[in-house]
């Protein structure tokens, strides 16, 4: 039996990360980061290092010219402040990220002195009092007066479609 020749070597080491932590990384990767950092290792040796030496950054480079898609989108961010309309005479006295708490500015304005609204779906529900439109949006589950928080409570719910 012959001894392997450098190039078999090369060939074997630039296969995977001889490492165990350098290999469990490796193993993360998608297929087309995987193909392209076993091609970057070869292109660091031969610039003169050993393959084992080029993995970790053949890895990161190869993760940095080919990301990996997300596996799910991103949720759209709710939307700022100025970009939520305010009914007329009315002003977002309290805006929160989750909830707004709106006052009723003008007197002649129909509807209730103070409205809480759900950010996430625009609906909104009366209250006499800004204590009692505290109450509501800190303490009274969304779901009871925005349809759409209780849709996707129902979807939660839901067994996982498969
Ligand atoms: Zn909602």
């Amino acid at each position: 039996m012959t001894a392997p020749t450098t190039q078999e070597l090369i060939a074997a080491a630039a296969e995977r990360p001889a490492t165990k932590k350098e290999g469990a990384r490796f193993d993360k990767l998608t297929e087309a980061q995987q193909a392209r950092a076993r091609e970057l290792v070869l292109q660091l040796a031969d610039g003169g290092k050993p393959v084992t030496a080029t993995w970790k950054q053949a890895m990161t480079d190869a993760v940095a010219q080919l990301p990996a898609e997300p596996e799910e989108a991103p949720e759209a961010p709710e939307a700022p402040e100025a970009e939520r309309p305010v009914p007329a005479g009315y002003e977002n006295r309290w805006p929160y990220a989750a909830y707004d708490v709106l006052k009723k500015t003008a007197a002649d304005a129909e509807g209730p002195a103070w409205l809480v609204r759900c950010n996430a779906h625009g609906a909104t529900t009366a209250a006499a009092s800004v204590k009692a439109a505290f109450a509501t949006a800190r303490h009274t589950p969304r779901a009871e007066w925005c349809d759409g928080c209780k849709a996707d409570e129902a979807d939660e719910a839901a067994p996982a479609k498969k």
